[in-house]
């Protein structure tokens, strides 16, 4: 593939992105899927609704880059311009389809389809349609001075649909690069620097990757190499990162859970303090979460500790609120509340702060407990000195991981 094959470009059109009343977030997503495929991306950038705006950036582009992606623009109003300056540039006509006019009027029966939405099945003569299955505006795909050009719709959920359903084989292909040949993993509160030396130790020169970091998530792209070549990559990287801290795919921690739930025949029982009631949260984010999740309790003060899980006053006052002992006895009582049906429990207590923290127990200090068939498996302590929003996000994530612990002891 030419040098210019390989660069892209990505325009995001409209006076609300110019005029600053809108963030873009086409850039970053489309960015990302060139730069999987193996292109260069060579710029984004933001255009107003004008046409003389759009033929400068072409001109500029054409001769240079092999793929220009154009995003927002084709709705039915007259400063929706995007058809037109392609139209234009390709040196070719507005061809009207009659079957995008006809899915229009059949798509929302309650909702009138004016005539000026008729433009929205205009599109330039030798253009392919990519269909729209979230919207209107179809987007389509053609050849200018031999560069591909696509024109998406601007609303993000439109956009990134048509991405999913259909850019990302009609790119794929174009770059040389099949959706068998991408693997995916996903890492749970690794350090980005400690997951860039775990690959760098266990890279191989065949495979390259790129990490896509999301709080305490990082997705991880492996590309190049064959499929047992990046098993085999994974493989390693589980070895040393650890095998509840990454999951092959694109995953969610909730989901991860309860596959581990589900796989080992158990339900989880949790008793938070701290996160108040965010790791309940991410189990039943994910649909069908009552296979696998029993309930919760939400144990804030020392006094709903002792009346809601049974924890002793004695305890408290000897050891405090955050402490491995509070942490186990909090998880034992909520597996016994739960009559025998939850068969795992996880508890927290911790100082998310801003104040109550002290030299001995400083903010972030946390304390988990894990509990299954009657006695408590293991009591740990994370320190995680950060605001009230992430001590209390992470903790959560760290009681879901030390539940993935728990569960492949007993598989
Ligand atoms: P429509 O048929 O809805 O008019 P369109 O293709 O003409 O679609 P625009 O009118 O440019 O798209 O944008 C529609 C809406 O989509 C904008 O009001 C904005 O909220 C959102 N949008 C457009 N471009 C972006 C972007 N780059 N990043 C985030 N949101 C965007």
């Amino acid at each position: 593939m030419s040098e210019r094959q390989s660069r892209a470009a990505i325009l995001c059109v409209g006076d609300e992105l110019t005029e600053g009343r809108t963030l873009d977030r086409h850039g970053k997503f489309l960015s990302e899927l060139l730069t999987e495929l193996g292109a260069t991306v060579d710029r984004i950038s933001l255009v107003p609704d004008e046409l003389d705006a759009y033929r400068r950036e072409f001109l500029d582009l054409f001769p240079r880059v092999g793929t220009v992606i154009i995003t927002g623009g084709l709705g039915p109003t007259s400063d929706d311009l995007t058809r037109e300056a392609v139209a234009e540039a390709a040196q070719v006509e507005l061809e009207f389809h009659e079957d995008i006019w006809e899915w229009l009027l059949n798509r929302f029966p309650h909702r009138k389809i004016s005539d000026t939405n008729r433009k929205q099945a205009l599109i330039p003569a030798g253009f392919e349609v990519i269909p729209n299955e979230a919207g209107t505006a179809p987007g389509f795909v053609g050849e200018v001075d031999g560069c591909t050009v696509v024109a998406l719709p601007g609303p993000p959920r439109e956009l990134q649909t048509m991405v999913d359903r259909h850019l990302r084989s009609i790119l794929g292909a174009r770059f040389g690069v099949r959706e068998e040949e991408i693997s995916w993993a996903t890492t749970f509160m690794v350090p980005e620097s400690e997951l860039e030396e775990a690959l760098q130790r266990h890279g191989a020169e065949s495979l390259r990757w790129g990490t896509n970091t999301e709080g305490y998530r990082i997705l991880l792209r492996l590309r190049g190499g064959d499929e047992p070549a990046r098993q085999a990559f994974f493989t390693r990287l589980r070895g040393d990162l650890g095998a509840e801290r990454i999951v092959e795919g694109r995953a969610e921690i909730g989901e991860v859970v309860l596959n581990d739930l589900r796989r080992t025949g158990r339900r989880l029982v949790c008793a938070e303090s701290c996160t108040g009631g965010l790791v309940a949260k991410l189990v039943t984010d994910v649909p069908g979460s009552s296979e696998g999740f029993w309930g919760g309790f939400v144990a804030y003060s020392n006094t709903a500790k002792i009346g809601l899980l049974g924890v002793s006053e004695q305890t408290l006052a000897d050891t405090g609120a955050v402490s491995p002992e509070t942490a186990g006895e909090m998880a034992l009582g909520a597996l016994e509340r739960s009559g025998g049906e939850a068969g795992i429990a996880v508890a927290i207590t911790g100082i998310a702060g801003p104040e109550g923290g002290t030299e001995e127990k400083p903010v972030g200090t946390v304390w988990l407990a894990v509990a299954l068939d009657g006695r408590v498996l293991e009591t740990r302590h994370v320190f995680l000195p950060r605001d009230r929003d992430r001590v209390r996000r992470w903790s959560a994530i760290s009681a879901l991981l030390l539940v993935r612990e728990a569960l492949s002891e007993v598989a």
